[in-house]
């Protein structure tokens, strides 16, 4: 799938924009919202107390950045930070330590103690002070799109049984097995203390 988008556009849009289409309701939660509320601030720079967006911060903070090349999600490989905190703000200090860190997030961590998977997770704003739910809804909808595209790319094992296809969560045993030629590979988090964030080795599946 990685390397087909370098040749062709993602599926993601076209698959929220099918999803829309059937459900027009949707569109209040999961239309893309306007790309100016997409506001980054320069490190270290808090947002206003008590307000609840970025109206009030200073204009002279915000960091301008050039024109995408291609508009749309992007996808991006690597290594996801799962912990048990909000992330709200970086410090020189975890900024070094997470310096490799795609993003954080709050639930993957307990299932990859208990299952080897492949976490994949739509980015809503910048761990920051400044973070508010404006693209939350819109970047579960990518996640989801994304999923469906790369499911597209494997094919069922036949062998899985209908019981334990139908069961959930499925033991280790009863994991349906990807294809033989299926491999993907990526950088993987693991566990977490209380108000910690760790990062663990990669995670292979196939
Ligand atoms: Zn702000």
């Amino acid at each position: 799938m990685r390397s087909d988008h370098l040749v062709s556009d993602s599926k993601i849009e076209e698959f929220i924009s099918q999803m829309l289409q059937k459900g027009p309701r949707l569109s209040d939660y999961y239309q893309q919202p306007s790309t100016k509320s997409d506001i980054l601030c320069t490190k270290g720079y808090s947002h206003e107390f008590n307000q609840p967006n970025c109206d009030r911060c200073d204009r002279e903070r915000v960091v301008t950045r050039s024109v995408r090349r291609f508009p749309g999600p992007e996808i991006h490989y690597g290594l996801i930070a799962s912990g048990d905190t909000v992330m709200r703000s970086s410090s020189s200090n975890t900024a070094s330590y997470f310096e490799d860190v795609l993003c954080f997030e709050m639930e993957a961590a307990g299932l990859m103690t208990e299952y080897s998977c492949l976490v994949i997770r739509g980015i809503s704003d910048y761990a920051d002070s400044h973070k508010n739910d404006k693209w939350q809804c819109y970047a579960a909808a990518t996640a989801a799109a994304c999923t469906k595209e790369l499911l597209s790319y494997l094919q069922p094992n036949e062998n899985v049984s209908a019981a334990a296809a139908s069961s959930f969560p499925l033991t280790r045993d009863d994991r349906p097995v990807l294809n033989k030629t299926s491999h993907f590979s990526g950088s993987g988090i693991q566990h977490t203390g209380a108000g910690t964030f760790s990062v663990g080795g990669d995670v292979n599946i196939g």
